[in-house]
């Protein structure tokens, strides 16, 4: 089948992504922000770290009666973290301190307790004691000045991050909000797992592989739904969860077949069609279109590959982009073995990543014996697209890697 008046994935992707309009923002408390897109700049509320703070658990001195020769230290105080800042009375005093308290006034430095014993509430120095200022001392602003931007908008709030902003002193960020999905599986022969099943039946598997994809990249708003090969059906339900979801993601139904309502059904919703094919394998027959409220709507063929890499290469990562997350360049990775394919169409080929003997990685070619076997798929960690061209892809051909 010739691929020449077809879009090629690059533009594809870009037809989709012109046409996604940016997700709204709403602010989040911050523990509901795991994985979520940054809208809003972050900065710091004070100098980091806010006080030169001791780093060891020992006594603050003053580094000059060090330098003087001085090896005994009255205990004046103990002074715990979070107590306001004590003053060292005379220099031959020693004010014991634990990690992360403020540095006592007229000491500039600590002595860990490794480094000293005490008898009758006088320390006596070790050899090793030294007498640096600031030894052992994190100064204040070391790290970062108040008012200097922590976080970027457009940044994806992992763990670090999370714990950025709350070292910001805030209790709610500004974050884009998830779209609201829906997955439609299209078709007749399909039946829920944990039902009875006839012979000429398969399991509505392709739903499940969806909504597992989108849970695993934090999106919580995910609807399913079923619908028959069925026009009317497919109108009313189509019809209903266009009012109510912002990314609808059908299975099936957008190919040649007779039964194949899906496309001619959202046109006449008013879904504006912005294409219908790509120059690919697997996953040719898919479809995009714009809903009346600026719904993105995904029709992916039903075979189980071609669902789960159209899903991948392209919702995914249209998604990402209208939420405002900034653009990551590609994984790129060398074929470990080399690989024949002779369609003038892009090739998206699974591959699970394997290390060689110095740790390079490499993606090891796991073809699927067609666009049905997602048996094969188990295993694998992702596919890798090959342009079309070159018919041989030698070992050490580099392309991109998109991860399931
Ligand atoms: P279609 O795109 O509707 O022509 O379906 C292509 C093939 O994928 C057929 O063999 C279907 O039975 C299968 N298929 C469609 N939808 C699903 C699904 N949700 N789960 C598993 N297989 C499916
Ligand atoms: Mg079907």
């Amino acid at each position: 089948m010739n691929g020449i008046n077809l879009l090629s994935p690059q533009q594809a992707e870009s037809a989709i992504n012109s046409r996604l309009t940016c997700s709204l923002i709403e602010s989040l408390p911050l523990m509901q922000c795991v994985g979520a897109t940054l809208r809003e700049d972050i900065v710091a509320e004070r100098d980091l770290p806010p006080f030169d703070r001791v780093c060891m658990d020992g006594i603050a001195v003053d580094s000059q009666a060090l330098g003087r020769g001085v090896r005994r230290f009255m205990i004046q105080a103990t002074q715990a973290a979070g107590s306001p800042a004590l003053e060292l009375e005379r220099t031959d005093h020693a004010i014991e301190v634990m990690t992360g308290a403020i540095l006592p006034r007229a000491a500039d430095c600590i002595v860990p307790v490794e480094q000293y014993s005490v008898a009758n509430g006088i320390i006596s120095l070790t050899s090793s004691a030294t007498s640096t200022p600031y030894r052992n001392v994190q100064r204040r602003g070391a790290d970062g000045v108040a008012g200097m931007v922590m976080l970027k908008a457009g940044c994806i709030l992992g763990p670090p991050e999370i714990a950025v902003a709350a070292s910001a002193g805030l209790a709610r960020v500004r974050v884009s909000s998830q779209p609201a999905f829906m997955i439609i599986s299209t078709g007749n022969e399909l039946v829920e797992p944990g039902e009875p099943i006839a012979a000429q039946q398969v399991r509505r598997s392709n739903a499940y592989g969806v909504a597992a994809t989108l849970r695993a990249r934090g999106f919580g708003r995910v609807g399913d739904d079923h619908v028959p090969d069925d026009e009317e059906m497919l109108r009313e339900r189509l019809k209903l969860h266009l009012t109510t979801h912002d990314v609808v993601i059908l299975s099936g139904g957008v190919s040649m077949g007779k039964f194949d309502f899906v496309p001619k059904v959202l046109i006449e919703l008013g879904v504006q069609e912005v294409f219908h094919k790509v120059a690919q394998r697997p996953g040719k027959p898919m479809w995009f279109g714009v809903g009346p409220q600026a719904q993105a709507i995904f029709g992916l063929p039903g075979n189980p590959v071609s669902t789960l890499v159209c899903l991948i290469r392209y919702v995914i990562p249209a998604i990402a982009e209208a939420m405002g997350t900034r653009p990551m360049l590609h994984e790129r990775l060398a074929l470990a073995s080399p690989v024949s394919f002779d369609l003038p169409l892009s090739y998206f080929l699974p591959v699970s990543i394997e290390h060689d003997a110095w740790g390079q990685p490499w993606a090891n070619p796991r073809p699927t014996n067609g666009s049905g076997d997602f048996l094969s798929l188990a295993g694998t960690d992702g596919f890798v697209e090959l342009p079309p061209g070159p018919n041989t892809y030698p070992k050490g051909f580099v392309a991109s890697l998109y991860r399931w």
